[in-house]
């Protein structure tokens, strides 16, 4: 009568309070046997890019490989995945980290049922937040709308330090295991993830860049970030293990504050889940937004970087070579998207979801909202980014624009960011821009007027 874990967007065994719980069943129930399973939905599997794909993948392998080839993969549908083990393996109890966004809520919910009327309990531990959404509160008990408060309260309120693996517990043999899926899509290179990667990842940052965070982390040219949003997407590190390792400096202090970010949002989706596709400030969606086939030919040139603006370019590019994109030019292309190009939020936010392989439902709806200005805190709709300078700002010398747009590779320095100034800038192909940004901010900025009057 195993103990099932049920893996979701925590796939790994160090600092897994959920995980822990079941060893504790386990042990209490005395045959010390737990088995580990991961449920793929294979219709979501297959609508993600092949990085995506082959992302998810990598994490499986890896985990997999650090069970001792003792992981259970299921596809199909969830609910009758989890049921299937738990029943094949005589399980009462089914553990699991819980959720916080609409998904994942949804998930776990249709999953409790389905086990329920098979007789088999959920039990739900822990987050994916070093504090759980909905646990951070204003004085009068009500959520916050402003990251500053939030953040005060959130340290004040502080988290646990990490817990190794429980010893004393061994998997059990795999039942009914269908291994792993096969990607539909192709990968432009081999994708590493996994919850060794992820420590190892989190070792370099700290010797490589920490230390000047706060002054490095906005250039789109520098590896002045940590790279471990997709580890922490996935929960192949938890935030409490990286915040132990945070000390008092500078450096330390910017990074600790980008860490909150990710559960200020996660707070915010779970108080507003109709966040995750509606506005937060509804009156943008009285807005007047571009639609029709000159819109669709704009969001195309946007999503395969041809809009002719190269800090726009080269980010839509990075995306797609490698299902990453700097957190700075994140916010130039979603404000291009939505003041440059009149387009609402969610058809970027989409494109990003399929494509980013460290989507996480709560920090892109609502970095996608935060930049279109419809969202919370301080980031007014009237700050309309300059694609330009932002590019002159954050790539002095035009270096990452070469890295991912081959046709500005003869440019030479800073003058990449206006190839249309130069006589041989637009010779191989590039092209010229799809709108004027001067333009495009003033009416922006009119259809602005027009909601405030409303
Ligand atoms: C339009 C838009 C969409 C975004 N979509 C996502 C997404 O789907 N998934 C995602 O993880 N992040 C998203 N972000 C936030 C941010 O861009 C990435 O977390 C960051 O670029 C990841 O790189 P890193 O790990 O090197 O970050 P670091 O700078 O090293 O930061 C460390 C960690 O802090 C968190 N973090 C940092 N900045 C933010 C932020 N602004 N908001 C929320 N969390 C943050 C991330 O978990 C990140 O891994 C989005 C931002 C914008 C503007």
């Amino acid at each position: 009568m195993a103990r099932i874990f049920w893996f979701r967007r925590d796939l790994r065994l160090q600092d897994n309070i959920a995980l822990n719980q079941a060893v504790a069943g386990a042990n209490t129930d005395g045959d010390n046997q737990v088995c580990g399973l991961y449920a793929l939905d294979t219709k979501a599997f297959f609508e993600l890019s092949g990085i995506r794909q082959h992302s998810l993948i990598a994490s499986l392998e890896s985990l997999g490989a650090s069970m001792g080839r003792k992981l259970v993969i299921r596809h199909g549908s969830v609910a009758e995945s989890v049921v299937a083990t738990a029943l094949a393996a005589g399980a009462k109890t089914v553990h699991a980290t819980r959720a916080f966004d609409p998904a994942g809520v949804a998930e776990q919910n249709s999953v409790g049922l389905a086990l329920k009327a098979a007789g088999v309990h959920l039990q739900l531990d822990d987050s994916y937040y070093a504090v759980p959404p909905g646990s951070v509160t204003k004085p009068d008990g009500g959520p916050y709308r402003v990251y500053t408060p939030f953040f005060n309260n959130w340290f004040k309120l502080g988290w646990s330090k990490p817990v190794a693996l429980a010893k004393g517990f061994e998997w059990i043999e795999p039942i009914d295991c269908q291994g792993r899926p096969e990607p539909s899509l192709a990968a432009p290179f081999k994708v590493k993830a996994g919850e060794d990667f992820a420590l190892r990842t989190f070792e370099r940052f700290k010797k490589r860049a920490l230390f000047q965070y706060d002054e490095l982390r906005n250039r789109a040219d520098l590896s002045g970030t940590s790279h471990l949003s997709h580890a922490l997407a996935f929960g192949e590190i938890h935030p409490r293990t990286i915040l132990a390792d945070l000390a008092d400096s500078a450096g330390h202090n910017v990074f600790r504050k980008e860490i909150a970010w990710r559960e200020f949002y996660a707070d915010v989706l779970w108080h507003n889940p109709h966040t995750i596709t509606q506005y937060y400030e509804p009156r943008f969606a009285n807005m007047r937004y571009d639609s029709g086939k000159s819109a669709e030919q704009r969001l195309l040139a946007w999503q395969q970087g041809k809009t002719g603006y190269p800090m726009v370019d080269a980010g839509m590019r990075q995306l797609l070579a490698t299902g990453w994109m700097h957190n700075r030019v994140r916010m130039i292309v979603a404000s291009f998207l939505v003041k440059d190009l009149h387009l609402e939020w969610q058809a970027g936010a989409e494109w990003f979801e399929r494509n980013l392989s460290d989507f996480d439902p709560a920090s892109n709806a609502h970095g996608w909202q935060w930049t279109a200005g419809c969202g919370t805190d301080a980031s007014p709709y009237y700050r309309v980014f300059n694609p330009i300078l932002q590019g002159y700002k954050f790539d002095p010398d035009g270096e990452y624009v070469r890295k991912y747009v081959p046709e500005l590779a003869h440019i030479a320095g800073k003058d990449v960011h206006e190839p249309w100034l130069l006589v041989d800038g637009l010779v191989n192909g590039y092209p010229a821009p799809i709108v004027d940004h001067a333009k495009e901010r003033d009416e922006s900025l009119a259809r602005l007027a027009e909601i405030k009057v409303n």
